[in-house]
C-alpha cells in the first residue's frame, strides 16, 4: 500500500472524536489551579496527619490528591525516613521482594514530531536515522534473549514507516525468536511484548491488541497545559489531549494493562506527581481500573538538546527519592519502573523505596544489541544510559539485598489483567502468585543463563524464598503449596515455562 509522505501522514494522526468523548464539561482532568491550591493549601502538614496518611497506603487504598499534597510538602526528614520505610512495607505487601526485568528494544528513530529534549527531533540533523528490518528485529531478539529476558519493551519514533502496521509485525517476528539457552537445553524466548509508541486510534490499537501485546505505555512527558505546547512545536504530538487520552483509547481498545508516566526534569516535580496521581484517577473513575506501572524517567543529555542539559527543573537524586516515595505511597497498587536512565547506586536507593520493575543490558540504539559497541554515541541513540551493566551482574547484586529477580509473564497468559489484577492487587493476592511464578523463572534463568557467581548467590536466595513458601499459610489454605513443589521440580529436571 502507498504509504503518504510524513508531512501528510502527520497531519491525520489526531481525531478529535477520539478526544471529545472523554471530557467532562469540556474539559480535561488537568486543572493546574487545583493542582496549585492544593499543593499549597497543604503546606507544613503536621506529624500526626501524615502518619495517618501512612496508615491507608498500608490499607492499600490510593491517596486523594490533598493526601498527597501533604505527603509533597513534608519537610521534616526525620518523617521522610517514616515514608521510605513505609513506602517499601507497602511493596513488600503488595508485590514482596521481587523485581520484574525486562530489555528495551528500539526499532525505529524516525520521527515527525520535534521535542525539545529527545535525540530522535525531526530537526536534529545530527541523528543518524534508521529503522530496523524483520531480520535485524529478529538479530536483536536473539540477543536479548540470550542475555536471560523473557519480556521485552518495542519503542518506536512516530513515523508513516514505523505505523501501526510495522508494529505488530514487529511485535509478532519478536515472539517468533526461539533461540537455545546459554548452559543446558532450555529454549528461551520473548514471552510478553510491551509497547512505548505515540498515542494512536483506538481501531490501530486493536491491531496491536491483536498482535498480542502486554502493557501499553505513554508517558505525557509534563501534565502542564502551556509547557507542553512550548516543548512540542510541531507534528502530532503538539496536541497535549490527544496524548492525554492516549490510554483511555488503550482501554477502549481491549488493552487492559496501561502505563503512564512523566519526564522529570521538564516541571516541577511536585506538580508532575500530582498530574500522574490525576491521571490515575481519571482511568479510575471512567473504566475502574488504574494504571498498571507508572514511570518517572529523569530527562538525560540528548543529541543537540539545552533543554535536556540545562533545564531549570533537573531534579536532584534526593528529591527523586521523595517523589517515587510519594508515587509508592500515593497509588500502592501500581507497578514502579526504574530504568537504566539512572545509575546504579541511585537505581538501589530507590529500589529501596518500593519500585517494582526494571531493565538491565539495556542497549538504545537502533541495532544496538547486535552491534553491541562499547561506548554510547548520543547521535545514534535517543539519550546518554546511566547504566549498561549486564543482566546477570544486576541480578546478583540484587540477590545480595535479598531481592528476588522475576520473569514471570504469567499474569496476562492466564487473565490476570485490568481489573481482575487491581482486585488482586488491592487485596495482596496477586504478590503471592508472583512470588511462586518468581521463583520458577528464578530457576530458570539461575539454570539456563547465570554465571558461576550469580548462581552461587541465587541457589542461597531461592532455598530461603522456598522455605518461606512451605511454610506461609495463604499457600497451604490455598492448595498451592503441592502444587508449587511439583512444578519446582518439574522445572529443575528442564521443563519451562510453568506457571501458577
Ligand atoms: N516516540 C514515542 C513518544 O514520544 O511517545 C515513544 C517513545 S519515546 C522514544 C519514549 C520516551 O522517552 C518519551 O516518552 C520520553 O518520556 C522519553 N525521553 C525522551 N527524551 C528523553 C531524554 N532526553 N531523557 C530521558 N528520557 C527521554
Ligand atoms: Fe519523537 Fe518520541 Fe522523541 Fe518526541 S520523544 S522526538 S515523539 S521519539
Amino acid at each position: 500500500m502507498l504509504k503518504l509522505k510524513p508531512k501528510e501522514w502527520a497531519k491525520q494522526v489526531v481525531k478529535q472524536d477520539e478526544i471529545d468523548k472523554y471530557l467532562i464539561n469540556g474539559k480535561d482532568f488537568i486543572d493546574e489551579e487545583t493542582i496549585f491550591d492544593k499543593l499549597d493549601k497543604n503546606q507544613n502538614p503536621d506529624r500526626e496527619e501524615i502518619r495517618a496518611i501512612l496508615q491507608k497506603s498500608l490499607a492499600i487504598k490510593r491517596l486523594d490528591p490533598d493526601e498527597t499534597a501533604a505527603l509533597l510538602n513534608v519537610k521534616d526528614e526525620e518523617l521522610w525516613e517514616e515514608m521510605y520505610e513505609t513506602a517499601l512495607e507497602v511493596k513488600k505487601k503488595v508485590y514482596d521482594n521481587r523485581i520484574v526485568f525486562f530489555a528495551p528494544l528500539y526499532c525505529s528513530n524516525l520521527c515527525v514530531n520535534n521535542c525539545v529534549y529527545c535525540g530522535f527531533r525531526k530537526d536534529n540533523s545530527q541523528e543518524r536515522r534508521r529503522i530496523l528490518t524483520m531480520d535485524e528485529v529478529k538479530e536483536e531478539t536473539r540477543h536479548v534473549v540470550g542475555e536471560g529476558h523473557k519480556r521485552m519493551i518495542v519503542v518506536y519514533g512516530e513515523h508513516p514507516l514505523s505505523d501501526v502496521d510495522y508494529m505488530a509485525e514487529t511485535i509478532k517476528t519478536v515472539y517468533s525468536v526461539k533461540e537455545k539457552s546459554k548452559y543446558g537445553d532450555g529454549i528461551g524466548n520473548i514471552r510478553r511484548v510491551n509497547v512505548n509508541a505515540a498515542p494512536m486510534s483506538t481501531a490501530d490499537l486493536r491491531k496491536l491488541w491483536e498482535a498480542g501485546i502486554g502493557t501499553f505505555q505513554v508517558f505525557q512527558e509534563t501534565y502542564n497545559h502551556k509547557l507542553y505546547n512550548e516543548l512540542h512545536p510541531s507534528g502530532p504530538k503538539a496536541d497535549y489531549r490527544w496524548r492525554l487520552y492516549a490510554l483511555h483509547r488503550a482501554m477502549d481498545a481491549g488493552i487492559d494493562d496501561v502505563a503512564i508516566g512523566a519526564l522529570f526534569g521538564l516541571y516541577d516535580w511536585r506538580f508532575e506527581v500530582m498530574g500522574l496521581l490525576y491521571h490515575t484517577i481519571d482511568l479510575e473513575t471512567q473504566f475502574g481500573i488504574g494504571p498498571h506501572t507508572i514511570s518517572f524517567p529523569r530527562l538525560n543529555p540528548a543529541g543537540g538538546s539545552e533543554v535536556s542539559r540545562n533545564s531549570k527543573y533537573l531534579v536532584n537524586d534526593q528529591d527523586f527519592k521523595k517523589l517515587v516515595t510519594v508515587l509508592r505511597l500515593s497509588v500502592p497498587y501500581t507497578g514502579l519502573i526504574i530504568t537504566a536512565r539512572e545509575k546504579p547506586d541511585i537505581k538501589r536507593e530507590v529500589i529501596k523505596v518500593g519500585c517494582t520493575q526494571t531493565d538491565a543490558s539495556t542497549r538504545i540504539d537502533i541495532g544496538g544489541y547486535t552491534e553491541a559497541s562499547k561506548s554510547q554515541d548520543e547521535n545514534k541513540q535517543q539519550f546518554l544510559l546511566g547504566e549498561t551493566r549486564r543482566l546477570d551482574e544486576v541480578i546478583r547484586k540484587l540477590a545480595e539485598m535479598d531481592m528476588i529477580t522475576s520473569f514471570c509473564t504469567a499474569g496476562y497468559r492466564c487473565g490476570r489483567t485490568g481489573d481482575k489484577i487491581m482486585g488482586l492487587l488491592e487485596n495482596c493476592v496477586e504478590g503471592k502468585f508472583c512470588k511462586l511464578n518468581a521463583v520458577l523463572t528464578y530457576r530458570e534463568y539461575l539454570d539456563d543463563y547465570a554465571s558461576e557467581e550469580t548462581r552461587r548467590v541465587g541457589e542461597r536466595l531461592i532455598q530461603k524464598e522456598i522455605e518461606e513458601i512451605k511454610n506461609m499459610p495463604f499457600y497451604k489454605e490455598h492448595k498451592l503449596t503441592q502444587k508449587f513443589v511439583d512444578y519446582y521440580e518439574r522445572v529443575a529436571n528442564g521443563k519451562r515455562d510453568l506457571y501458577l
